[in-house]
């Protein structure tokens, strides 16, 4: 029987594995840290009763991931929920801007720029799963629908400067320009439409929705698939280098490039090497979880109802505090997002008391608390947030990466989103995962098609490994 070994357990190590025990090999799944799942972890961290997702929260391209649907995580207890509203972006006039599922509605509820939301977003929504069967593939090679891919390459290479010229009104931009802002990097970059148009699409074909229970809920789904088919986990073991490890057909590591350099030490060849150690990191997350009595008091309606809140205020003041994160300066009132993922399933909540989830966008490797300035960004669209606050915890930039080595620099999203880094991660080749070290791969965030909770840089690495097996 062939044996395979995966380091780290995040949602690209487990369907890594999912796929490689469902094919056959024996699997071993190593993680560092005391618990599975990496990025799909929750954990009741202030309250009992009360569970917050560790990180990911909101799963557009996990519902629609076509690794979950063959391997059948429903049937293993994973369930999804959505709340009414995708995601509301809030004013400093009281209003707020709503992204629904429906295009139609999102585009109603924008007035006068709503037929150009329609335009620019609506027919590659249509089309979602077949965009995605391409958008989910590294780039260097002939895509099933090239038409699809072309149009929506043709926005995805603007700036998100850019294309929110394209939409009328400052309620408009503003949304858009606070769902661009998930790539983390300048909105006047090119290519830096790329990652908020996914997400919109996303929204507009599959809504933003939450795993019921927690994301842990994905993770222990994909535990489950390994354990049926023979898989075996093992917790509490960083591996330090590959030495350490029994000889197997396969070593597939879920790990930032720099890491898997380390690992595979002088076993990797040296051009690989340097090309993993130049991989770049880009700004950090603070994240502060909260326990709130009633939820949060926001002014604007919509966002009581919204699984997502996006506080930025307008599009210019976004795109101003994104640039100086990128500078390694820390805005006085940085991109914040809030997750409520109670609204779309209540039993994460305990009684009155409510998990709210948030993050600031701050430099990398921040070394500051941005405590302070994420209560007061709350409390600038929600009066009064601070007064039901029950209890919190933070996570620093610097305890994001003891809590996950991957979040380097507290970068949560497996690499800087640069243009190059968008096409070509972790580096200009045709074949990604591979390590040049035979039998062994990269599988983690840091491959295409980078960050999410998705799984698909881990099947992606999983059937290269398979097919290179069969034809040893
Ligand atoms: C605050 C936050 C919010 C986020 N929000 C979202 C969201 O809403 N939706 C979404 O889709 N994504 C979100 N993400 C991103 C998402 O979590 C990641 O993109 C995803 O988890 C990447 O999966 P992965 O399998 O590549 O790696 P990871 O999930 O990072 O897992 C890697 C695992 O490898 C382990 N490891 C590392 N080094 C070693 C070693 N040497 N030996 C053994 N084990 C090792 C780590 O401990 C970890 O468990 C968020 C992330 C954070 C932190």
């Amino acid at each position: 029987m062939s044996t395979a070994i995966v380091v780290g357990s995040g949602p690209n190590g487990l369907s890594a594995a999912a796929k490689l025990a469902r094919a056959g090999l024996h699997v071993t799944v190593i993680e560092a840290a005391p618990t599975i799942g990496g990025g799909a972890r929750s954990a009741e961290k202030i309250l009992p009763n009360l569970i917050h997702d560790e990180c990911a929260a909101f799963h557009p391209l996990a519902v629609a991931s076509p690794i979950y649907k063959e391997l059948e995580l429903h049937r293993y207890g994973l369930e999804w929920c959505s709340p009414p509203i995708q995601c509301a972006h809030p004013f400093d006039d009281g209003s707020a801007a709503e992204l629904h599922q429906s295009v139609h509605e999102t585009a109603k509820r924008l007035g006068k720029s709503g037929a150009r939301w329609n335009k620019v977003f609506s027919s590659s929504a249509e089309n979602f799963d077949d965009l995605l069967s391409d958008i989910s593939k590294p780039i260097l090679r002939i895509p099933k629908h090239p038409l699809l891919l072309a149009q929506f390459g043709a926005r995805a290479l603007l700036p998100a400067s850019v294309l929110a010229t394209l939409l009328k009104s400052e309620a408009a931009r503003g949304l858009w320009m606070g769902v661009a802002a998930h790539a983390l990097y300048p909105l006047t970059t090119p290519f830096s439409s790329s990652v908020g148009l996914s997400l919109v699409v996303a929204a507009h074909a599959e809504g933003w929705p939450v795993a019921k229970g927690g994301s842990q809920s994905i993770a222990n789904a994909l535990v489950s698939v390994i354990k049926a088919h023979g898989g075996v986990i093992e917790t509490g073991h960083a591996v330090k280098s590959v030495t350490e490890l029994p000889p197997v057909d396969v070593l597939m590591l879920d790990v930032s490039p720099s890491i898997a350099a380390n690992i595979l030490g002088d076993r990797l060849p040296s051009k690989i090497s340097a090309a993993y150690k130049r991989y770049r990191h880009g700004a950090g997350a603070f994240k502060v979880d909260f326990a709130v009595e009633g939820g949060v008091p926001w002014t604007a309606t919509a966002a009581h109802q919204a699984g997502t809140v996006h506080l930025g205020g307008s599009a210019a003041e976004v795109m101003a505090g994104e640039a100086m994160i990128h500078a390694g300066r820390m805005p006085e009132r940085p991109f914040v997002l809030v997750g409520q993922q109670y609204v779309a399933d209540p039993s994460r909540a305990s009684g009155d008391v409510k998990p709210v989830w948030s993050y600031a966008h701050v430099p990398h490797g921040f070394e500051g608390d941005a405590t302070e300035a994420i209560i007061k960004q709350i409390e600038r669209f929600a009066p009064g947030f601070r007064d039901r606050i029950v209890g919190m915890a933070t996570r620093s930039t610097t305890q994001m990466s003891v809590h996950n080595a991957n979040y380097v620099g507290g970068d949560i999203i497996g690499g800087q989103s640069s243009p190059r880094q968008l096409l070509f991660r972790p580096r200009l080749t045709t074949s990604p995962y591979s390590t040049g070290v035979a039998g062994t791969y990269l599988c983690s965030a840091s491959t295409p098609p980078g960050a999410g909770a998705h799984g698909l840089c881990g099947a992606n690495a999983a059937e290269l490994a398979i097919s290179e097996l069969r034809s040893r």
